[in-house]
């Protein structure tokens, strides 16, 4: 069941109006980084997820991402409140389709559900939730840094705060599996070539964790330096539709 509370989770109080401002509110309310897409994204994972405590936080997440978009449909409408009196160009988007919010990212492109990466293995997805966060945090910034308003601002900055203590919450999580630094799961196991690592950009080559050392299963990585294709030239396509070159001219 769903119960609805009317109050905000924080404070949402736009001190001066600009709809322009509002335009760019939109990437967190219909884009692929915004809340609807976390909301989504955590909520339908936790319909399959068997572990109880993995799917008690998924939930508590959702709800809270819920909450997250209400404000920042609140703070968009707030923006746009005198969208009569500010210029056509200020923010084109709420001249043709009037007040906001709408289901619209800022360039007017509509929210779809390829944003959501859901897929029935809760490591899948709870690796999907720290880059997921990792991306709302930094469109957070980026509103952050083009934003006047002192009251917009407080409210950004508490929504851009939630971001990172979810993403640690999905790394505590990965890590209580041992999925943090193992990037190992699933049932099928790989080929011998798991701890190989190719040098296939030369010139200024670096060596550091991810190509030297230890890994998950053990065994120690091994770097080729000038990898050599392994597999031979492939047979000829086989194509009778295709046309075929005559022998004498070509
Ligand atoms: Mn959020
Ligand atoms: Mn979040």
């Amino acid at each position: 069941m769903f119960l609805h509370r009317k109050e905000t989770i924080m404070p949402v109080n736009v001190g001066t109006p600009d709809a322009r401002f509002g335009q760019y509110l939109l990437e967190q309310f219909g884009g692929a980084t915004g809340e609807l897409t976390a909301a989504l994204q955590y909520w339908v994972q936790s319909f399959h997820v068997t572990n109880a405590g993995i799917r008690d936080m998924l939930q508590d997440i959702a709800m809270e991402e819920f909450s997250h978009l209400e404000m920042v449909g609140k703070l968009i409408v707030q923006h746009t409140a005198k969208v009569d009196q500010t210029p056509v160009f200020d923010a084109p988007l709420f001249q043709m389709k009037g007040v906001g919010p709408h289901l619209v990212d800022s360039h007017g492109s509509a929210w779809t559900a390829t944003y959501v990466q859901e897929g029935g293995n809760v490591v899948r997805d709870l690796r999907a939730n720290v880059a997921a966060e990792a991306g709302a945090r930094q469109t957070y910034e980026a509103l952050i840094k083009r934003c006047d308003d002192e009251g917009t601002k407080k409210a950004l900055t508490h929504l851009l705060t939630r971001e990172i203590t979810h993403a640690q919450m999905f790394m505590k999580a990965l890590d209580a599996m041992g999925k943090l630094e193992d990037p190992m799961f699933g049932t099928v196991q790989p080929d011998d070539t798991v701890n190989v690592v190719f040098n296939l950009s030369h010139g200024d080559d670096h060596r550091g964790p991810w190509n030297e050392g230890k890994i998950y299963n053990g065994e120690s990585f091994e770097y080729i330096a000038d990898p050599q294709p392994r597999g031979a030239i492939p047979p000829s396509p086989v194509n009778p539709d295709d046309e075929k070159a005559s022998p004498t001219r070509n």
